[in-house]
């Protein structure tokens, strides 16, 4: 099959940028296609952070110096920046900063689910969830007495709409459902399931943890109560995650996490909480890593969001078509054509760990397990898989890379 190169992202322009795309792994130029567990960091990125470090490096919303004052206002901005760039109505009062999108979901679960569930209340969440929701929201409901329900994946790696439909009733507190699966590539009809959630009066959690960083999102259209993402999977660095929350919710709800710079007043009685996002963020915050995935999210914006899902789709279809072209080559979830930018795959006869170990002998950084959805692996009947993710610097040409190195781990077990 022929690569079709028309690509709207100048991507041998971007990849400037990457100098860890320059290396090379066991002799071979590296080809990196595991960027569903992390991306990596473009040099303006990498010079945020320093530049925060060496030239205003402070603590934040605490001292009226010079540095002090810089620090908190690139920090507070910064949560302006993300809120915008996800469609938040009320800027940063509904962007609260995390470590990851793991903590994000476990706020919402500690400050909302602990006081807010309890016997005969339900959380729906769906079979392909990231054990980042499902673990979280599986252990709330067992503190709270609460029950959770699954909504089914058909065969063909799709929700089940039907069952959804069912499954969300009037005893429905919540549903959490992964905006993009990082698994089978699913991209859940998010809005329609807002609409149905809705209807019960219950709240909407997405894992936008896929979603993103590969396709424009918007909250307010989608009518997320909650919306949660990692930086590290859009250019940002390490230790950031972000929970959109809406005004009204984040204001009702208790803070999960005690301390400084999250109070407003204190006395050896009792205390009361800051202003929104602040009383979500006790201690000192992510600072450094708070500026830098603003200027992330710069870049990607630079690029264009548009731009950026584009290359992603036909990176995605090109990767699904070369591996179909495989007779014992099994693809797990839709359609090349009706995914988000992941491919998990297993060669017949071979474990997915001896894929993967072949695969870096060619240079190619792939993922191979559970990818943290576990009951989703056994449902499918799995162990393990591999899984391919791309993102705004891979080429059609490190598919084919991936591809012959597939070949080459077929010979070696033939
Ligand atoms: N949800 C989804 C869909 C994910 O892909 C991931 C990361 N693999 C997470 C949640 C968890 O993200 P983090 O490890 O950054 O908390």
């Amino acid at each position: 099959m022929e690569a079709t190169e028309q690509q709207s992202l100048d991507v041998e322009r971007v990849r400037e940028d990457f100098p860890i795309l320059e290396r090379e792994v066991g002799g071979e130029p590296l080809v990196y296609l595991d960027n569903a567990a992390t991306t990596h960091t473009p040099e303006p990125v990498v010079e945020a952070i320093a530049d925060y470090y060496r030239r205003y490096n402070s603590n934040v919303h605490r001292g009226i110096h010079t540095l002090s004052q810089e620090a908190s206002v690139a920090y507070e901005d910064a949560h302006d920046r993300l809120a915008e760039f996800v469609g938040a109505e009320h800027g940063r009062e509904e962007m609260v900063f995390t470590k990851n999108t793991t903590e994000a979901e476990n706020l919402v679960a500690f400050a909302w689910g602990l006081n807010e569930l309890g016997p005969g209340d339900e959380v729906v969440l769906t079979q392909l969830e990231h054990h980042a929701s499902l673990v979280t929201w599986q252990q709330v409901a067992k503190k709270t007495g609460a029950e959770v329900k699954y909504i089914p994946v058909t065969e063909d790696g799709y929700l089940d709409m039907e069952a959804a439909a069912e499954l969300i009733t009037d005893d429905t507190e919540l549903v959490n459902v992964a905006h993009v699966s990082n698994t089978l590539g699913t991209i859940a009809p998010v809005s329609e399931l807002a609409d149905i959630t809705h209807d019960h009066d219950a709240l909407f959690f997405v894992d936008g943890a896929q979603a993103v960083p590969n396709r424009p999102v918007d909250v307010q259209e989608i009518d997320a109560d909650f919306y949660a993402f990692s930086g590290h999977k859009m250019l940002g660095p390490t230790g950031i995650g972000c929970l959109y929350g809406k005004r009204h919710l984040l204001e009702e709800m208790e803070p999960h996490l005690y301390g400084g710079m999250m109070i407003e007043r204190v006395t050896y009685e009792d205390s009361t909480w800051a202003e929104l996002p602040w009383k979500f963020e006790a201690g000192t915050p992510v600072i450094a890593q708070g500026i830098a995935l603003a200027e992330a999210v710069d870049y990607l914006e630079d690029l264009g969001m548009d731009a950026v899902q584009a290359h992603e789709d036909r990176l995605t279809e090109y990767a699904y078509d070369r591996l179909s072209e495989f007779d014992d080559v099994d693809i797990y979830g839709p359609p090349g054509d009706d995914r988000g930018g992941v491919v998990s795959f297993n060669v017949e006869g071979i474990h997915a760990h001896d894929v993967s170990s072949i695969l870096n002998d060619h240079g190619v950084a792939i993922r191979a397990g559970d990818h943290c959805t576990q009951p989703l692996h056994q449902e499918l009947g799995i162990a393990a898989s591999v899984r391919a993710s791309f993102y705004v610097y891979n080429t059609t040409e490190e598919v084919d890379a991936l591809v012959d190195a597939i070949d080459a781990a077929r010979d070696i077990f033939n």
